[in-house]
């Protein structure tokens, strides 16, 4: 079965991304190009012998001997996933960019990401459990004490422990700062937590030996809202300052739900302290949870616009392997012009390249932009200049709104698009794409909304750092532009110039009327103007790679001709097709309509 198309991320690395230049730098002085060829083959082959076998397999309802199970009180998750996970833990691709000291591998950010894109495509419901797991560490190792460290990164980051995030109760979903949850000080270093959390990923497992929760709670008496919340470390096992495991800490799994989608990740109600037993212990300062736990949101919601392009690379593949079997009705010029009425693959029917074509552009679009927003850590990490990192950093912040909404926003119409690819099988469950369908609706709710993620980019991201930010990615598109000129790609650089005005002109308006009493305007035009953001960045994502394939294809060898091809065709494609109608919108929401708050809310009758 196919996965990802290993041409593609080459390219996209070694082409466009040059992620070998990284080696230059003493910290990534190991990964040059045979190594992260290596690293790439190695996480291909794992992802496709022994996690993609389990994906289907995991997707099993109750009652199946794969699905998800509570018995007393512990999690079983799909017997399949322990032969993979071990495997995954053994080569040590829980923690690839973190440190070796910990159990890390300290490779970058962009080759990381292009190995976790095989896992994640294979199996996203099985890769949650390490995938959290390694967010909860790196909270540990970065805001954790000396002795906190010692304890718990290094069984977290090989896998031997496993981690979560908890922020979710049922009165505090988009609103965290609503929760109920407290933390009562004992004098002595420790707290008391009670409360309860619920859609808690991998809330537990039986892959690990012990459970560490990091979970966000009020100490008594600490200011309502956000600004009281504090950051809590509470092992499922209480660990012993020796490093053994010690007693039952009282967080009991109650509750497993039943759900849409990911079934082989356990989605789980958590009770802490239901017998006034629970003890936490404080992550950095009081107050400050939140703070905190921002570093593994911004890291989940990157790992969630990942999860996105798996789902829709997953698709993609899938639809073009079965449009070139599938057999149906005759090659429309063949009948017209000489009466041939033999069947043909579909993917000869114009209506069925066209939806080829679209995915195409959509998830090779994405893929540049997680791959390029994984790429700016490593920049700002290469860097001696501060400006230069705090420029990395910036532009960090402003597309991981943009990454983690139109990621898993295009994940779900593409998986759309690969099911009706393939006619009515796609629809049947004994066929892969109604999964990718069902599985890949989630990412564009949990981590934060794609409405949140859009009032975060302009609420927040957009002025931030007097608009430094957006400046910034600004230039860099401008960048492009030049070297799409210096292509001979005229047309595409005049286009991408034109939508990149369009789209600040919009900014600006709506930047101003956030701020202005037309505020409830400006917000019910959040998700549009994220969407034309996302649009621009694809426009920017198709100008490089066509200026990379035009420098590359004189002289390429002749196998990687129809490659280069297919690049500059579909830049073609999207600047003809689907960038004029990214332009018509963004003057839609320059228009800022007013209607949408107008309207009373008696007049929606349900
Ligand atoms: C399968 C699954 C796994 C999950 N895993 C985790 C996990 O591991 N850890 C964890 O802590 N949580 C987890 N969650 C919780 C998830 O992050 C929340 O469901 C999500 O943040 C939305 O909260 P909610 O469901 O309460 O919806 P609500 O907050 O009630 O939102 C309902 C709707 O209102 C909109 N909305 C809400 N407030 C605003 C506002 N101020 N402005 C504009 N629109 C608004 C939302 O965008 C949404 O469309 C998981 C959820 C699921 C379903």
């Amino acid at each position: 079965m196919p996965l990802i198309e290993r041409r593609d991320q080459d390219f996209l690395l070694h082409e466009v991304f040059s992620v070998s230049e990284f080696s230059k730098h003493e910290k990534f002085a190991d990964f040059n190009k045979k190594t992260c060829d290596m690293i790439i083959t190695e996480a291909r082959n794992l992802a496709i012998k022994e996690i993609l076998p389990t994906n289907k397999l995991a997707d099993k309802e109750n009652g199946h001997p794969e699905a998800v199970k509570l018995e007393n009180g512990q999690v079983k998750v799909p017997p399949s996933f322990h032969k993979p996970y071990k495997l995954f833990c053994d080569g040590q691709w829980l923690a690839m960019c973190d440190d070796p000291e910990f159990g890390g591998q300290g490779m970058p950010h962009l080759l990381a990401m292009a190995a976790g894109e095989y896992f994640t495509s294979a199996n996203c419901s099985f890769m949650m459990y390490p995938g959290l797991t390694h967010g909860c560490g790196n909270i540990l190792a970065t805001f954790g004490t000396e002795k906190q460290k010692q304890l718990y990164v290094k069984n977290i980051f090989t896998g031997k422990w496993g981690g979560t995030m908890c922020l979710t109760e049922a009165v505090a979903g988009s609103d965290v700062g609503a929760l109920e949850t407290v933390a009562i000080d004992q004098g002595d270093g420790t707290y008391k937590i009670k409360g309860n959390k619920i859609f808690i990923s991998g809330g537990d497992s039986d892959l690990v030996e012990n459970m560490v929760h990091p979970v966000l709670a009020r100490i008594e008496g600490a200011p309502a809202g956000t600004k009281g919340i504090s950051l809590f470390l509470v092992p499922k096992y209480r660990v012993n300052d020796d490093g053994s495991m010690g007693e039952f800490n009282d967080v009991e799994t109650v509750g497993i739900e039943e759900k849409m989608g990911i079934h082989g990740n356990a989605t789980c109600t958590l009770a802490f302290g239901s017998k006034d037993n629970c003890i936490g212990e404080l992550i950095g300062e009081p107050n400050k949870g939140m703070k905190y736990m921002f570093l593994m949101m911004n890291e989940a919601r990157q790992g969630v616009a990942m999860q996105g392009l798996g789902f829709a690379t997953a698709s993609y593949c899938n639809a073009i392997q079965y449009a070139k079997e599938r057999i149906q009705g005759p090659n429309l010029m063949k009948a017209v012009l000489e009466g041939d009425l033999t069947g043909v693959p579909i993917i000869q029917h114009p209506d069925v390249r066209r939806m080829l074509m679209s995915m195409k552009a959509y998830v090779e679009g994405c893929r540049f932009l997680v791959y390029y927003l994984n790429s700016c850590f490593d920049k700002a990490t290469v860097t001696d200049s501060d400006d230069e990192k705090t420029k990395w950093e910036g532009l960090i912040e402003i597309l991981t709104p943009i990454a983690k909404s139109y990621c898993t926003d295009k994940a779900v119409e593409v998986a759309s698009t690969g099911i009706q690819v393939y006619g009515g099988y796609g629809f049947i469950e004994e066929y892969p794409q109604a999964q990718h369908y069902r599985d890949a609706k989630i990412t564009a709710i949990y981590e934060g909304t794609n409405g949140i993620q859009a009032m975060d980019l302009l609420g927040r991201k957009l002025g931030m750092r007097k608009g430094k930010p957006i400046m910034d990615l600004m230039g860099e598109v401008n960048a492009t532009v030049a070297k799409a000129r210096e292509a001979g790609l005229e047309k595409i650089a005049d286009s991408l110039q034109a939508a990149l005005n369009k789209l600040g002109e919009v900014a600006m308006t709506l930047g101003a009327a956030a701020m202005s009493e037309k505020a409830l305007d400006a917000f019910a035009s959040a998700t549009p103007f994220l969407e034309v953001a996302g649009d621009l960045v694809m426009a920017w994502a198709w100008a490089e790679r066509a200026a990379a394939a035009k420098k590359a294809i004189e002289g390429a060898k002749k196998k990687d001709v129809p490659f280069y091809e297919g690049q500059i065709a579909t830049a073609k494609y999207f600047y003809e097709q689907l960038l004029p109608t990214a332009v018509g919108k963004m003057d839609s929401v320059k228009n800022l309509t007013g209607a949408i708050m107008e309207i009373p809310e008696e007049a929606f009758v349900g």
